[in-house]
């Protein structure tokens, strides 16, 4: 039977909560009669998206209220 799994992706500071977030993903790994198929990605989540979703101002693509600005696609 396959098993999903949360694991964090990358830790970055974000300039709108002024603490460290995570990019967290949902991994599917397969059965174990499929030992050669990598792991799937199938959903990806900020750690604080819930939160900056209930602010007024816009925020970023992750908590659903600004699609044009990736916090975790700048380096
Ligand atoms: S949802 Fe966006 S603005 Fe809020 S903490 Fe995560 S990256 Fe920063």
């Amino acid at each position: 039977m396959a098993e999903k799994y949360w694991e964090t992706i990358k830790v970055q500071f974000c300039d709108h909560v002024g603490c460290e977030v995570s990019l967290d993903g949902e991994f599917v790994y397969p059965a174990e009669f499929l030992p050669d198929q990598p792991a799937r990605l199938v959903s990806q989540r900020c750690s604080r998206g819930l939160d900056c979703n209930q602010w007024n101002n816009m925020t970023c693509v992750w908590a659903g209220t600004n699609p044009t600005h990736d916090p975790f696609s700048q380096k």
